[in-house]
């Protein structure tokens, strides 16, 4: 079994949304409705994005994995691994909107005085990753 399908067969609802990407459910949180993104670039490295903000060393050690075991065996020279973007753009458009949706759900929670002080911390991650959402789509 190849290592994309060994972390596939780990998750729950796997669907995918385009060649070598799919979605599922995070098993390093309460997950009901797939947040987990997941790339195959086709060169030994696999990409695992939680939309929910679960840092991937948790993922992985849910799954039994390390972070090696998203690498290929032999390290990409600096050229090949420039060649090409892990992410295709739709891919971090959807991942910006996740966060601006979140952060509106935020803003409505803070007007009516809900805003816990670990939630305000989140919205600040989340505009954080738009920055580097911005960053990436910008080298
Ligand atoms: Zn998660």
């Amino acid at each position: 079994m190849s290592k994309i399908d060994v972390i596939l067969a780990g998750l729950e609802k796997v669907r995918p949304t385009a060649p070598g990407e799919w979605v599922a459910c995070c098993p390093a949180h309460e997950d009901r409705s797939p947040s987990l993104a997941i790339k195959d670039t086709g060169d030994g490295r696999i990409l695992l994005h939680c939309f929910a903000g679960c840092p991937v060393e948790h993922i992985l050690a849910v799954l039994g994995l390390k972070l090696a075991d998203l690498m290929p065996e032999k390290r990409l020279g600096p050229v090949e691994g420039l060649k090409r973007l892990p992410w295709n753009p739709r891919t971090v458009l959807e991942a910006v909107a996740f966060n601006v949706t979140a952060i509106a759900i935020a803003a409505a929670d803070m007007a009516h005085g809900k805003l816990e002080p670990k939630d305000a911390d989140r919205v600040i991650d989340l505009a954080a990753e738009i920055l580097e959402a911005v960053k990436y789509a910008t080298r």
